[in-house]
């Protein structure tokens, strides 16, 4: 477990875990947004604070337990604020431009805008290394600078979104839902996100709504 304690990323605290039904890093990180699309309560924010992205990116096998702990216990409380800003506005810029896509419609200029600053950012700080058998680009991760999940998650929306993965797009069935995954069942026929879990949210959701009254 990454302890929290360090600067600004809050009190030690039980590990979070996220539902990965998304196929991608890329599209779990969009899902962080649950509930985006419902009628009346705003949508809520899965990814609260630095400690949730680097949690977040360890679960996606991202960052090694190791890194992950060396990040949170090193950043300091503006730099983890203006990281997880710039995750959330990569999330959102990424999010418009794939449902879009579903509905068959082109991207607006303002999230191109921010993707392509992302992609460039993200791209600049990534060294050229031998793996042992061929060359390979990848972000260094010693030392690690507080930016790497900023990074590491943009590299991977980068790949999904210029790859032909795009055509396995498609969006959970329940309108409430609409988590993204990529379809790579064989007969291209997935249509939720996991029925066992998108069942349990719905479940959850409406007890929460019959208390609030
Ligand atoms: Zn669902």
């Amino acid at each position: 477990m990454i302890d929290g304690t360090a600067n600004g990323t809050g009190a030690r605290r039980d590990k979070k875990s996220f539902e990965l039904i998304g196929g991608s890093p890329a599209l779990d990180l969009v899902n962080t947004l649950d509930w985006r699309f419902r009628n009346g309560p705003p949508p809520e924010e899965l990814l609260q604070d630095y400690y949730d992205l680097v949690q977040f990116s360890v679960q996606c096998s991202l960052l090694s337990d190791a890194v992950g702990r060396r990040l949170v216990r090193n950043v300091n409380e503006s730099k983890a604020a203006q990281v997880v800003a710039a995750v959330r506005e990569l999330r959102e810029a990424a999010a418009e431009v794939l449902y879009a896509a579903l509905e068959g419609v082109g991207p607006s200029a303002s999230s191109m805008k921010v993707l392509e600053k992302c992609f460039r950012e993200a791209r600049e700080y990534e060294r050229l290394l031998w793996d042992g058998e061929k060359l390979a680009w990848e972000l260094s991760q010693s030392p690690a600078p507080a930016e790497l999940p900023l990074w590491m998650l943009s590299l991977k929306f980068e790949d999904l979104m210029t790859s032909d993965e795009m055509h396995k797009l498609r969006e959970c069935g329940n309108a409430e839902c609409r988590w993204l995954f990529l379809d790579t069942s064989k007969n291209h026929t997935r249509r939720w996100c996991d029925m066992k879990i998108c069942g349990n949210r719905m479940k959850a959701r409406r007890f929460k709504a019959q208390r609030r009254g």
